[in-house]
């Protein structure tokens, strides 16, 4: 018997396929070819709308398996198990491949192509999800429309909390940021954990 069409399965397959980028990619330092990481599925309670995949999730093949990772499971009160839980957590970067290193050897920018390419057919598919997590200013300026920078934005959090929660990158290079900006881990954090439970035994 012929299988249904699962236009879901059909969607991760299409983006799994993908290489739009691969001319782009061939001319960074690491000449890498793209490797799309794609972690979504219907029925999640949680979307998480992070950049693209650094290096090491490159070489991986799964989202946030670095420290960026460590970092953001402690500040959703997360373990690995439930963070991975790809029934209940949907993660969904602007870009789904590794773009890259710029001269300083920090990550280049998600190649808008991507987001332009499968963004909306993607929040199509996964419909209303309950609790979305924005991680960095572009998925801020994307799901929010915003343009204002990443710590007003963030300030700002009460706006649109309790469905969306907009916070910096969670990278080590915004260690200094986590230490400038204290009401983020006193203030924020302990309601987002709320609601990541929230969402999650509901
Ligand atoms: S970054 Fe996006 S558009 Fe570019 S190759 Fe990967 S999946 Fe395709």
């Amino acid at each position: 018997m012929r299988e249904r069409f699962n236009p879901m399965k059909s969607l991760i397959k299409d983006i799994g396929e993908c290489r739009l980028c691969a001319d782009r990619f061939a001319q960074t330092a690491t000449a890498h070819k793209p490797r799309p990481v794609v972690w979504f599925q219907s029925g999640a309670r949680i979307l998480i709308a992070g950049q693209a995949p650094g290096a090491r999730v490159h070489l991986s093949g799964k989202p946030f398996t670095d420290p960026s990772g460590d970092r953001l499971r402690d500040w959703l009160g997360l373990d690995e198990q439930g963070f991975y839980d790809r029934s209940r957590v949907s993660i969904v970067p602007m870009a789904f491949c590794f773009p890259g290193y710029n001269a300083r050897k920090a990550d280049l920018p998600p190649p808008p192509i991507c987001g332009r390419t499968w963004h909306e057919k993607v929040m199509n598919a996964l419909g209303e999800v309950p609790l979305t997590i924005l991680v960095g200013g572009h998925a801020h300026k994307y799901h929010l429309g915003v343009k204002t920078p990443v710590t007003e934005t963030v300030s700002r959090w009460r706006d649109h909390a309790p469905r969306v929660f907009a916070l910096p990158h969670p990278s080590w290079r915004n260690t200094a940021w986590l230490n400038k900006n204290p009401w983020f881990e006193a203030e924020l954090l302990p309601v987002l954990r709320q609601r990541v439970q929230e969402v999650l035994n509901d």
